[in-house]
């Protein structure tokens, strides 16, 4: 058995985080690769130190002075060291970062350091071999993840070594120049680790005990998820779920390689499982609701347009000459509406509308704001009669006005339109109906 573990920001903040990770892996053999993300908040107030990098490095690129900001950064570090008990120096590799950043070598290569030398700590703590995810994570000139590249060298570097550090969130291109993906991106490094060679698990640790079923902002203490399918979780995702990246899924499911997210300060809890499928039933019949306030919507009505050919494409045409995506395009027989991010979509609105009526020549074009979608989302849908009614006659009794049914062809998932000021109301109904009254 072998597992590859990530652990995040906040599971690695401090000297005493560093010991709870430590002694997690070390209490199964089959915890062999360790992708570790930068230091964390350690509290709210707290910065993390890849924004302390950013921050530095801009100081570095505008030509201002940058040694204090680094050696704040570099006290972050020493503390941890100190903490840990370790003999170990950074002197060189920070003699070698000031030299670089005086060199403008990047603002990847900058937040790559973030990783790199929590990694160094990593590596000399647990007394794993160290290695550099530059060597074996790759992207193309494109700057496009190469999948390909990267699994041949990880395999080769890795299948020589029993146990490894090897820092998330970065890698390199050809030539060696450093490139990271986006923020929070050591959750795709452990998922491309785990992928490569094949492992039998991949657990994320973290500072959340899983997914839940709700936003705990809104629904106070909710039900936890046990099992939830890639599927489902992608439907979740979509709306604004945060506890693991979305790119995260990809390699792994590639390869029908099961996600445990864990939490690092409550080791004993198993967390939330993410499968390819399962035949354990959800809990409840819903498996978890998402949602997020900001859409406006723009409902397009000609006569006769169910009989015209190419209207429901000259429509989007408009939305793409725009470079806006749409979430949602629900359609009746005179009409159709698109869902799009209000934000994205309020300052080109009114070109957007002219292109509309340029290319598609309807009647009359009606712009809501303010909407917020919510999506219930449960693989248990499909075989249990009923789950539409009993959500709209919760929303029903919660008095709140629906303004959009969307019910995707899986059966997995049904989005829900309402006012902005409504999104709390509704997901508090869906809750309870689902899951309150289901205790
Ligand atoms: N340290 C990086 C960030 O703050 C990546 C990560 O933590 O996953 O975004």
């Amino acid at each position: 058995m072998t597992k590859v573990v990530k652990f995040g920001g906040s599971s690695l903040a401090d000297a005493e985080q560093f010991k709870k990770a430590a002694s997690i892996i070390k209490a199964e053999e089959s915890r062999r690769y360790v992708v570790p993300s930068a230091p964390g908040k350690r509290s709210s107030g707290d910065t993390k130190v890849t924004d302390m990098l950013y921050q530095t490095y801009d100081l570095a690129e505008r030509g201002g002075s940058f040694t204090k900001a680094l050696a704040d950064i570099k006290a972050r570090y020493d503390e941890i060291i100190q903490g840990l008990g370790l003999d170990l120096s950074l002197d060189d590799e920070f003699r070698i970062i000031e030299d670089r950043f005086a060199n403008k070598a990047g603002r990847d290569y900058a937040a790559s350091r973030g990783e790199y030398l929590n990694g160094c700590i990593m590596a000399a703590y647990l007394g794993y071999e160290f290695v550099d995810a530059a060597e074996v994570i790759r992207f193309d000139e494109d700057g496009m993840f190469d999948p390909q590249a990267t699994a041949k060298l990880m395999r080769k570097r890795l299948s020589k070594l029993d146990h490894a550090v090897i820092p998330g969130f970065y890698g390199a291109y050809a030539d060696g120049t450093v490139k990271t993906f986006s923020r929070g991106g050591s959750d795709i490094t452990g998922s491309i680790v785990a992928g490569a060679i094949k492992a039998d698990v991949y657990e994320n640790w973290t500072d959340v005990s899983g997914f839940m079923v709700a936003d705990p902002r809104i629904i106070d203490h909710p039900e936890s998820i046990e099992t939830i399918t890639y599927r489902e979780l992608r439907e979740l995702a979509y709306m604004g779920a945060s506890v693991l990246h979305e790119e995260a899924i990809f390699p792994v499911r590639k390869e029908g390689i099961p996600i445990n997210i864990r939490n690092t300060n409550d080791p004993e809890a198993s967390g939330t499982w993410i499968v390819e499928s399962t035949c354990q039933k959800s809990k409840y019949v819903i498996t978890g609701i998402a949602g997020k306030k900001g859409f406006c919507s723009v409902n397009i009505e000609k006569e006769l347009m169910n009989s015209e050919i190419g209207f429901g494409r000259k429509v989007l045409q408009a939305f793409e000459d725009y470079g806006l995506s749409f979430e949602h395009v629900p359609s009746g027989i005179d009409t159709l509406t698109v869902f799009v991010h209000q934000d994205e979509f309020m300052d080109k609105e009114q070109q957007v509308v002219s292109a509309i009526h340029r290319l598609a020549d309807p009647d009359t074009i009606d712009i809501e704001a303010d909407i917020a979608l919510i999506a219930v989302v449960g693989r248990g849908m499909k075989s249990t009669r009923g789950t539409a009614g009993r959500i709209f006659s919760a929303l029903a009794h919660a008095n709140v006005n629906v303004k959009m049914i969307d019910q995707g062809s899986s059966e997995l998932n049904i989005i829900i339109g309402v006012a902005n000021q409504d999104f709390e109301t509704a997901i508090k109904a869906i809750y309870d109906i689902f899951v309150t009254a289901a205790i």
